[in-house]
C-alpha cells in the first residue's frame, strides 16, 4: 500500500512532484505509526504510544538550502520503511516546495521574513510564499492542538528550522534563538544543539518575522534557527559533516535523552544583537570582501558600510557582523552586528 501511495518512500519526491498541493490522506504503519500526509512538504507522524513531545522540522524555507532538506527527507524515508520508529509526535516540513524545484532560495520573497502573520500585512496574500507562510503557521497550529493528552499543559514542544547560510562562517554552525520575551533560556535545549555540533547561538532581542519567533512566541515552543553551514546543490553536501546533527535529531525522534547532556557554557560561543542596519537607499554599499564569513570582527573604528551620507563603523571591541547582504530591498536589514553574551542570569 505504501509504496502506491508514496512511492519508494520518497516523500521528497511526491512534494516536488506536486509543489503546489497534494490532497491530504493517510494510512498506518506496521509498526502501528500514523502517517498523515497533509498538504504538499507536510507529513505528520503519530507514534503508536502515548508522548508528552510534539517535534516539528522543517527544512527548505530557502529552496536551496539543501543539506537539511536531504536529512530531513531520509528521515522520512526511514520512518516509512520502518527502519526508525517514531516515539514523538512529529511533523516535517519541507517549506518551499516551488523554490526547492527551482534550486533558488525563494521565488519572490523571502519566506522567513513572512511569518507571525506578515503574510497578511501590505499587499496581503498576493504570492505563493505569503501562501504558504500562512498555511505553515495553520499546520504547525493544528500540530500543536491536535494531541491524545487532554492536559495541554505537560506537552513539550519544539521546532527546529534547519538552514544552511549563504556564505562561510567563522563557526560553521550556530544556532539562532528567538527572542524570549524574558523568559529563561534552556540548558537542555544548548544541550541538545551541542549534540548537533552546534556550540554558537545568537541570542535575538527583539520580535522578528521568522519562522522560529513565531512557534516560539506563538506556541510556547523550543524552537531554534539552526544554521547547518554553508549552501551547496543537491548531492553537493559532505553529508558527513552533517554526521551529529542527524544522529542528534533521530534521537530526539527516538525519544532517547539526548537532551540530557549537561550545558557547559564555557564550550559555548554565546553573542546577542547589538545593532541592525537597515538598508535605507539604493547606494548601500558594504566595505568588505564579498566572501567574508559570518562572525568576522574587526577593530573599532573600522568602516563596515556606506549608505548615502550615512557611515557605519565598528562601535565594541569584539563587535562581530552576520548575514550581510547588500542586494536586500530597501527597509530590509543589510546585516546585524552582535556582540558576546551571557545567559548566565536566566538559565532554567
Ligand atoms: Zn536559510
Amino acid at each position: 500500500m505504501l509504496t502506491q501511495l508514496i512511492p519508494a518512500a520518497d516523500f521528497l519526491k511526491l512534494t516536488l512532484d506536486n509543489p503546489d498541493g497534494l490532497a491530504p490522506f493517510q494510512f498506518t504503519l506496521d509498526n502501528g505509526t500514523s502517517v498523515q500526509v497533509w498538504d504538499s512538504g507536510v507529513i505528520c507522524f503519530e507514534p503508536y504510544g502515548a508522548t508528552n513531545e510534539d517535534v516539528v522540522l522543517s527544512c527548505g524555507v530557502h529552496g536551496n538550502e539543501t543539506a537539511p532538506i536531504e536529512i530531513c527527507a531520509a528521515i522520512v524515508k526511514d520512518i516509512l520503511n520502518e527502519r526508525l520508529a517514531p516515539s514523538v509526535r512529529l511533523l516535517v516540513l519541507f517549506g518551499n516546495p516551488p523554490a526547492i524545484n527551482a534550486g533558488s532560495r525563494e521565488i519572490t520573497e523571502n519566506l522567513n521574513r513572512l511569518f507571525s502573520g506578515h503574510h497578511s500585512k501590505g499587499a496581503g496574500l498576493i504570492n505563493a510564499e505569503r501562501r504558504r507562510a500562512k498555511a505553515l503557521e495553520q499546520y504547525v497550529s493544528q500540530f500543536y492542538q491536535q494531541s491524545r493528552v487532554t492536559n495541554q499543559a505537560t506537552r513539550n514542544r519544539s521546532l527546529y528550522d534547519l538552514h544552511t547560510a549563504i556564505r562561510g562562517s567563522r563557526f560553521e554552525k550556530f544556532a539562532v534563538c528567538p527572542f524570549l520575551h524574558g523568559k529563561p533560556w534552556r540548558k537542555a535545549e544548548f544541550a541538545f544543539l551541542a549534540a548537533c555540533d552546534v556550540h554558537t547561538v545568537l541570542l535575538m532581542q527583539t520580535p522578528a518575522t521568522t519562522f522560529s519567533y513565531y512557534a516560539s512566541n506563538e506556541h510556547e515552543a523550543h524552537s531554534f534557527t539552526i544554521e547547518l553551514g554553508k549552501v551547496k546543490p543537491f548531492g553537493q553536501n559532505d553529508m558527513a559533516r552533517f554526521g551529529r546533527a542527524d544522529s542528534s535529531l533521530r534521537a530526539l525522534i527516538r525519544n532517547e535523552p539526548v537532551k540530557a547532556g549537561a550545558f557547559d557554557a564555557e564550550k559555548f560561543n554565546m553573542y546577542k544583537v547589538y545593532r541592525s542596519i537597515v538598508k535605507q537607499t539604493q547606494d548601500f554599499k558594504l566595505h568588505f570582501a564579498n566572501d567574508i564569513e559570518n562572525f568576522t570582527s574587526y577593530p573599532p573604528g573600522t568602516l563596515l558600510a556606506t549608505d548615502g551620507d550615512i557611515e557605519y563603523r565598528v562601535e565594541q571591541e569584539g563587535e562581530a557582523l552576520i548575514f550581510p547582504n547588500a542586494k536586500v530591498a530597501i527597509g530590509q536589514r543589510a546585516m546585524l552586528m552582535v556582540v558576546p553574551a551571557s545567559v548566565a542570569d536566566n538559565l532554567a
